[in-house]
């Protein structure tokens, strides 16, 4: 029995594709089939790119306003059918119904909103012998590549992007869940010419052929580090263009000014939203020794109070985590810790039973070289470090080969800009954590990401930079 009557089709060349091959898609509550979706071929990729080449040139010749309405229909259709939406995505991702509205409401505004963005004409010379103009032109065929975690959200923002700037596109969502994406592919078909938008669902083996193909000009890829170098190194033999949002494992640092009771509730929803699976999520919290006793009963008391089930269940404010590869992952981390002796504030137990259910753990002050610490977790655990110097924490926070984000959270604004002045990281907050917005650029140093997404420098990400110059007349003296 699965949830649904129906399987999912790839949209190639603007028609319904199923596929020879399928595979399950399993909800991450109940490790049961939700559905099938198709496990693309060689020869179907090679379709799709060849219908994303053939839309190519009539795309990038339409006219802008008419490309900005498509891109304001993908945030209608979306709007229209939310509450299937929702459901769907609470089957194969798992979050609960009321987060998953919020990522699907967040997709819909974002293709609004870049629907309406534009990149400025730049005039680089204006001298009575020329004038020269940079503008920016689309590049061709993108090839887009996104993650499990935020599966419409983080499509939707390369989606937007690529077909606004007269792109087309061939997006592939993950293995684990490809069915909201399969499903907005089938209801775009009506909205755009054939071979604008190709959606691909597949297997491994469909990413690396993607990255590999001669017919795909630009790589957008959000997923790990360690996949990333792959795509970078396959990209490279074609010197595809390429924008990389990678992992990161960002630091929270509270000084010892905070009030506790109210940054308490946000400093945990930074760590645990989406079970922790977030790529900007708090993964190390660097607490001033004054407040790190206060501030730990607290996080404590929420970790406690929180309810986590199945998403669909009523009252569920946490899902499981997404998949099995990750569940052992996290599950491997948190029995690390255990054998280096490392102590937990609260969970480390993971319980037996259907479901990837890993509760809420806090390992306390536990060394910066331990895994819990250096590594990523993209789970439900999040260690809580003792720091009394500043100069000492930025260090430490700094000490990481990802720099994607961080915050800092005092009651003294100017002393946090100071601090957040000397992170290595693409974004920090200040008091808050995790906004990101369709105007914000966003982006990783070092092995974090390449590239920007959001804002103008996302969209210019999209396209190439071409000058036109124009040789005035010589005026008679
Ligand atoms: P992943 O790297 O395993 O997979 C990401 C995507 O790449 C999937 O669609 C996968 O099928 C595909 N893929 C796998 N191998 C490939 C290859 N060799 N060539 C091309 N494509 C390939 O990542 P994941 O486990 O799905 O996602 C979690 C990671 O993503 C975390 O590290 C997280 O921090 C990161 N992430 C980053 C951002 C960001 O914006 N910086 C956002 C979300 C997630």
């Amino acid at each position: 029995m699965t949830a649904f009557d129906r399987d999912f089709t790839m949209t190639i060349d603007g028609q319904g594709l199923a596929g020879a091959a399928r595979m399950p898609v399993l909800n991450p509550a109940t490790e049961t089939v939700v559905a099938s979706a198709p496990l693309c071929s060689e020869a179907e990729l090679d379709a799709a790119v060849a219908a994303a080449r053939a839309a190519f040139p009539g795309w990038r010749a339409t006219p802008i306003e008419t490309r900005r309405a498509a891109v304001r229909r993908i945030g209608e259709v979306i709007g229209a059918n939310m509450a299937d939406f929702t459901r769907l995505f609470t089957l194969e991702q798992g979050r609960p119904l009321a987060k998953a509205s919020e990522e699907l409401m967040g997709a819909a505004f974002w293709a609004g909103h870049v629907a309406t963005q534009d990149i400025p004409v730049l005039v680089s010379e204006d001298t009575p012998e020329r004038r020269a103009e940079t503008r920016r032109v689309p590049i061709g065929v993108v090839g887009a590549i996104v993650p499990w975690n935020f599966p419409m959200l983080l499509g939707v923002w390369k989606i937007a992007g690529a077909l606004l700037t007269g792109n087309t596109l061939v997006i592939k969502p993950s293995p684990f869940t490809p069915l909201t994406m399969l499903k907005l592919g089938e209801l775009m078909r009506p909205h755009l010419p054939p071979g604008v938008l190709n959606v691909v669902s597949g297997g491994d083996a469909l990413g690396p052929w993607m990255t590999a193909h001669s017919g795909i000009d630009k790589v957008s890829f959000t997923g790990s580090t360690a996949t990333g170098k792959r795509v970078m190194a396959s990209a490279a033999q074609s010197l595809k263009r390429i924008t990389l949002e990678l992992g990161g494992n960002d630091a929270a640092i509270v000084l010892g000014d905070v009030d506790v009771a109210a940054v308490a509730a946000p400093l945990f929803w930074s760590a645990f939203v989406n079970s922790g699976q977030v790529c900007i999520a708090t993964k190390r919290l660097y607490v001033h020794d004054t407040v790190y006793d206060a501030l730990a009963a607290e996080l404590t008391a929420i970790a406690e109070r929180v309810r986590m089930g199945d998403g669909l269940a009523p009252g569920s404010e946490l899902g499981p985590i997404q998949n099995r590869p990750q569940y052992d992952r996290v599950r491997a981390l948190i029995a690390d810790a255990r054998d280096a002796g490392l102590r937990f504030l609260t969970g480390g137990d993971v319980p037996d039973g259907k479901g990837y259910f890993i509760p809420v753990t806090l390992v306390d002050n536990p060394p910066e070289d331990s895994r819990v610490v250096a590594e990523e977790a993209f789970g439900p655990v999040l260690p809580l470090i003792r720091f009394t110097d500043v100069d000492d924490v930025i260090a430490r926070a700094n000490a990481s080969h990802y720099g994607l984000a961080g915050s800092v959270w005092s009651a003294d604004v100017d002393a946090a800009q100071a601090i957040a002045a000397r992170l290595d990281t693409g974004t920090v907050w200040i008091n808050e954590a995790q906004h990101v917005a369709p105007w914000l650029p966003f982006g990783g140093h070092k092995q974090s990401g390449i590239g920007i997404e959001n804002g103008v420098e996302g969209l210019m990400e999209y396209t190439n930079a071409q000058t036109i110059m124009v040789r005035k007349p010589a005026v008679a003296a």
